[in-house]
């Protein structure tokens, strides 16, 4: 199975036909996908100007939306190998709490669904590698009482989410699932309330 890089260099690869070309970003998106597969795809599509259904379009559009997925990638592999050096340094210090950092990572490690998206239609407007630098300085500092993307307080807990966590807080402005530990216990309360009180709204 060829790994992200080898991908990357078809993508950019001008003597391979446009269709090989485009099925290797897809591809890319299997080995690195922050908001989960079609929701990053969708996304990418969106900010490079990409019709996410168009078999032949402009390698210069490809390629700026590879060059998107890697700067997010570039991102994400130093945190976790700073992350994998803090776990090395804690082990052999004989510190072995799990952390909610420790959770979030668990399920994360490769970089598949880091920010899932509740809806491939609804992703952060920012660059992927901003979004990724703010989740990780949320997690790395105090819960809040905010969205680690986009800063606003509307925040509503969800509980049809299609993968994992399937329930959880969910940005009602970026879409993003919000990881629980970056939000105070009050933040949470009021995503349980907000959710109710729409469901109330609607009978
Ligand atoms: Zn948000």
């Amino acid at each position: 199975m060829a790994g992200f890089r080898a991908l990357a260099r078809e993508v950019r690869n001008p003597r391979n036909t446009i269709a090989l070309r485009r099925t290797s970003l897809r591809k890319c998106l299997e080995r690195f996908a922050p908001y989960g597969h079609r929701a990053t795809w969708r996304h990418l599509c969106a900010r490079a100007g990409l019709a996410p259904d168009d078999r032949a379009p402009d390698p210069a559009l490809l390629i700026s939306a590879l060059a998107e997925l890697e700067e997010a990638r570039e991102v994400w592999l130093t945190y976790e190998a700073g992350f994998a050096g803090r776990r090395r340094r804690e082990k052999h210090d004989g510190i072995r709490q799990p952390s909610a950092v420790d959770d979030w990572h668990r399920n994360t490690w490769g970089g598949c669904d880091i920010v899932p998206c509740a809806s491939p239609d609804v992703t952060p407007d920012a660059r992927l590698a901003d979004v990724l630098r703010r989740v990780i300085a949320a997690m790395e500092s105090a819960p809040g009482e905010a969205c680690p993307v986009c800063a606003q307080e509307r925040i509503e807990w969800r509980t049809d989410l299609e993968r994992y966590p399937l329930e959880g807080p969910v940005c009602t402005d970026c879409g993003i699932v919000v990881p629980v530990s970056v939000l105070t216990p009050a933040a949470l309360f009021a995503a349980r309330r907000y959710a109710f009180a729409e469901r109330y709204a609607t009978v």
